[in-house]
């Protein structure tokens, strides 16, 4: 059996038997993956302390003879990938991540790591905002600030657009109906994605909050 060794993000660990965790791990080459950790849960195993998540970890593991699930054979943990504070924040990005980079999609290391590099250098309430949105920009969830994702328009950044059946709309397709979002809106949820110097309004983190909460509740109906 295949020995496979790469860099990884720790997603979920769930319990296993009595003494084992089943794995799911974003890999930089492997894409996601789920891996046994045998007897990971038992007070000695050397698996406790480094089976981290929110850090940098680099695993080694057997492929399966059959199946998908390989068995973990060792793991490392390198640097935490954000501040203690932030850590329960981190658990939602997580959470998002295990919904947009699922089971057989290729992606999902780098577009976590750099979500969390976006968390970890803005405040905690529109950083996780901030971070979620990138990821679902880079999972295609998502289009850009400045086109209506209806028609594809141009729109300029001094103009107002809607929040629209979890699309941003202009005017025009939007038929002035949805979640106002302003021009300022606009122009600042653009620059605090690339800009760490940047501080939203508290209005604005809601409204951005509630695009990622609808559009995450549309994938959910959608793929039910
Ligand atoms: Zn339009």
């Amino acid at each position: 059996m295949m020995e496979q060794k790469d860099d990884a993000l720790l997603l979920r660990a769930l319990p296993f038997s009595d003494s084992s965790l089943i794995l799911h791990l974003l890999t930089k080459n492997h894409g996601r993956i789920s891996l046994m950790a045998r007897g990971a849960r038992r007070t000695k195993s050397p698996y406790r302390a480094s089976l981290m998540p929110l850090h940098h970890l680099n695993i080694r593991w057997r492929e399966p003879r059959t199946g998908s699930m390989g068995t973990l054979i060792e793991v490392q943990r390198l640097k935490p990938l954000l501040q203690e504070q932030k850590m329960l924040a981190g658990q939602t990005l997580l959470a998002k991540a295990s919904i947009l980079f699922p089971d057989g999609v290729h992606a999902g290391f780098n577009e976590l790591w750099n979500a969390l590099h976006t968390l970890s250098h803005r405040p905690e309430d529109s950083g996780v905002a901030a971070a979620i949105w990138s990821m679902m920009l880079d999972a295609g969830w998502v289009g850009d600030f400045e086109h209506c994702w209806q028609c594809s328009e141009m729109i300029h950044l001094s103009e107002v657009m809607f929040w629209k059946h979890s699309h941003l709309c202009c005017v025009t397709c939007a038929q002035h109906q949805g979640l106002t979002v302003s021009s300022g809106c606009r122009k600042s949820f653009r620059n605090h994605l690339t800009n760490s110097n940047i501080q939203l309004a508290d209005s604005y983190t809601n409204i951005w909050n509630e695009m990622i909460r609808s559009s995450f509740s549309a994938h959910q109906i959608k793929h039910n």
